[in-house]
């Protein structure tokens, strides 16, 4: 009774079935038709059974799944996913930034949801397979500066009602389009997050970016979108600690009261928010090249601090940081009836650190600069 080992991913078997039916790439700025995200000719598919491992991998015509009603992954939110970009340069070349982060924490979340686990690098293979197909025409020359967006995606599809870690999986791939979200006029606006409604907890999966931490923040986020703002900040425990914004990270630079400048953010070690690539990155490049002029601070800080920096006029600026968002300058947050102005900086486009940050990670992403983040394709 010799049984073969379960397969491990192996990205050097992909196979490649190419559309008999090729699309139109959309104008510019379209990103979407009738509320559905416009995505390219391919996709990277492979499914996963406990008894064979990981099947070949394939890439074929981009188009619909089939599972059954019974499906983990529509019961059990047995699901993970990833979010990165794909950059035409202004050299013309195409990049990916840091695409081994995110392969990374695509482990970490499968593992979190039980489904199967890969070597993270042959993710990244597969993702870089279906740029250099379908990136030249879908992300052309001619479109210097412009980017799409990745989605890895794992679901449990094995067809069983038992409350039980799927013993089938499918992975995929697919690229899409998305709006450009990191510069709203006047900058974005954020009220906090209701006092009934966390998003995540200590001893939770707020770290993990599993299907089952969108959905159920929809409902506020919806409610804030109604009053004229764009995110939520969500808020941990009775202190009101700040975490994320929306599905983004958070930064606030403020001086503290004797005077020095710091950029802070909610740490990591609590697992509650998701280790962003764009927070890392931000991170290390502050330290790496101000930090004589500013403090780079992981800490667990509360919206009490913050609105008192402002009352003192310590509050410096604020932005969000997140692939979709990228670095998004904040111009106003709102906490129980109160609504906190932040400096946008003299051209209104964000402050000084808000504008540094973003110029470097720009620049790295779209080729001005070499660095080893932006992985060329
Ligand atoms: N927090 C949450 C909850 C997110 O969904 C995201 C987007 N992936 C981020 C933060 C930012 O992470 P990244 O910079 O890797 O996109």
């Amino acid at each position: 009774d010799h049984k073969p080992a379960p397969k491990e991913l192996d990205a050097s078997k992909l196979t490649y079935t190419f559309t008999k039916s090729p699309r139109e790439v959309p104008p510019p700025g379209v990103d979407s038709v009738d509320g559905s995200t416009i995505c390219t000719d391919h996709m990277i598919s492979v499914p996963w059974s406990q008894k064979n491992g990981w099947s070949t991998p394939e890439l074929k015509p981009y188009g619909p799944i089939s599972l059954m009603p019974t499906a983990s992954v529509l019961h059990y939110a047995t699901e993970c996913f990833e979010g990165l970009k794909a950059y035409r340069g202004f050299d013309g070349k195409l990049r990916i930034f840091r695409p081994d982060c995110n392969s990374a924490r695509m482990l970490q979340s499968s593992v979190r949801i039980s489904l199967p686990s890969f070597p993270p690098a042959e993710l990244q293979k597969l993702i870089l397979a279906l740029i250099a197909v379908d990136g030249p025409k879908w992300l052309p020359r001619e479109r210097p500066g412009t980017f799409m967006y990745l989605r890895p995606t794992m679901i449990g599809t094995q067809s069983q009602l038992g409350v039980t870690a799927p013993m089938e999986a499918l992975l995929y791939i697919i690229l899409s389009f998305m709006p450009v979200l990191d510069s709203p006029a006047g900058g974005m606006k954020l009220h906090t997050s209701p006092d009934d409604m966390v998003r995540a907890w200590v001893g939770g999966f707020g770290y993990a970016k599993v299907g089952a931490n969108y959905g159920p923040s929809l409902l506020a986020t919806h409610e804030a979108k109604s009053r004229g703002y764009q995110q939520v900040i969500w808020l941990y425990g009775k202190e009101g600690y700040c975490t994320e914004a929306g599905a983004s990270n958070f930064f606030v630079v403020m001086k503290t009261k004797e005077g020095k400048t710091q950029i802070v953010t909610a740490p990591l070690d609590d697992r509650l928010i998701l280790d962003g690539v764009t927070r890392r990155s931000t991170l290390q490049l502050v330290r790496e090249r101000c930090r004589d002029e500013v403090e780079v601070v992981e800490r667990s800080y509360t919206i009490d601090e913050v609105m008192e920096a402002d009352s003192e006029g310590r509050l410096v600026e604020a932005f969000a940081a997140g692939t979709a968002f990228f670095i998004c300058p904040v111009s106003l947050i709102h906490h129980r009836g109160r609504d906190v102005a932040i400096p946008m900086g003299k051209a209104g486009a964000g402050g000084h650190y808000t504008q540094l940050i973003k110029g470097w990670l720009r620049d790295i992403m779209y080729g001005r600069v070499e660095h080893p983040w932006g992985v060329v394709v």
